[in-house]
């Protein structure tokens, strides 16, 4: 059995990776702190609790599995945090990822898929965003993801480390069997919120801007359904494999949806009332983000198949509605 290091394996994107890991044949190593992840979430192969700032334990998990590859999604990754808690974002996600990135080299493990975001592309205006377009990230979630990705660059350069690094849109949607799902405490994401709200978990929605320059006055995103995504990490690995050596890849379908629009639509899915109110711009937030890349389509065969609006809802909505872990 190969197995892979998934660090951030008891969260969100992180516990679909090991789903998809376990059925493409691999045995996935759930590496967490459960500090934002659940226990409850690791289903899919061995456990081992840790902090990536944790290097005589990092150390102790490579040697104990021999990983054939780290997949590394733990992070903090609130934009609204990061910009008030700058020093954690540093700390955590460049500081624990560094000392990961180390602890892998040391054990020769040198096939690295990394998650990283669009928020380090920043505010561009009427720019196709694709791999090559600057990073100028408007927060320091942005900033530390883009710290990293420098980071694998300069070892892939000294030390023979091979990466791939994904760039996200916005992640949605839930394994369809429900087995795992979206579940942050606090929770700051927009599709979970507006389950919430709809359910009367909590008081009504908050639209953050009605302002911007689009056409209804609301951020655009690109949505891309977690399940798609984690498939792209599996062809990303077999990339590596295949000694194809360090590439960057844009994860996002290229269709934009408004805050209005992913509202409307998740009226339509629940067939209830979404209750919202409108408020001012949270900061660090970009007018608009999508894809404008067909890069990871073109060379890794990747197919996003459950990415429209309707199916990311209602395979939210079926985990929403199915419970929750328990810490
Ligand atoms: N958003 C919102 N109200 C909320 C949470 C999010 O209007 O309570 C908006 C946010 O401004 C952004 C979009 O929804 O335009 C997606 O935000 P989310 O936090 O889900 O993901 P992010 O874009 O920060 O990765």
């Amino acid at each position: 059995m190969t197995h892979i290091l998934v660090t951030g394996g008891a969260g969100y994107i992180g516990s679909h990776a090991c789903k998809a890991l376990r059925a493409a044949g691999y045995t996935p190593v759930t590496y967490d702190n459960l500090v934002t992840g659940w226990r409850d979430a690791v289903k899919f192969g061995p456990f081992e609790q840790g902090d990536l700032t944790d290097r005589a334990r990092l150390d102790q998990v490579f040697a104990t599995y021999r990983p054939a590859a780290v997949m590394h999604f733990a992070a903090l990754s609130q934009v609204g945090e990061a910009m008030n808690e700058p020093g954690r974002y540093w700390a955590n996600n460049v500081g624990g990822s560094l000392t990961l990135i180390e602890a892998a080299v040391a054990a020769g493990c040198l096939d690295f898929v990394f998650s990283s975001t669009c928020a380090t592309y920043g505010e561009h205006d009427n720019v196709v965003l694709d791999e090559e377009t600057p990073q100028q990230p408007l927060n320091a979630y942005g900033a530390s993801k883009r710290a990293v990705e420098d980071i694998l660059r300069d070892f892939g350069a000294a030390h023979g480390l091979r990466s791939v690094i994904f760039r996200y849109f916005n992640v949605a949607g839930a394994d369809p069997e429900a087995e795992v799902g979206e579940f942050h405490r606090p929770e700051t994401h927009l599709v979970p919120l507006m389950l919430d709200a709809i359910e009367g978990k909590r008081a009504a929605l908050t639209v953050f801007g009605t302002d911007y320059d689009t056409p209804d006055g609301t951020c655009i995103r690109d949505y891309v359904h977690v399940c798609d995504l984690v498939d792209a990490h599996v062809l990303g690995l077999k990339w590596l494999e295949d000694g194809k050596g360090s590439r960057v890849f844009n994860l996002g379908t290229g269709s934009g949806f408004s805050v209005m629009e992913v509202i409307e639509h998740s009226r339509a899915v629940t067939n209830r009332a979404v209750p919202y109110q409108t408020g001012p711009r949270r900061a660090g937030d970009c007018t608009k983000l999508v894809s404008g890349s067909t890069r990871a389509a073109a060379e890794l065969g990747w197919q996003p198949h459950r990415s429209d609006l309707q199916t990311m809802i209602s395979d939210a909505w079926r985990w929403h509605q199915s419970g929750h872990y328990e810490a």
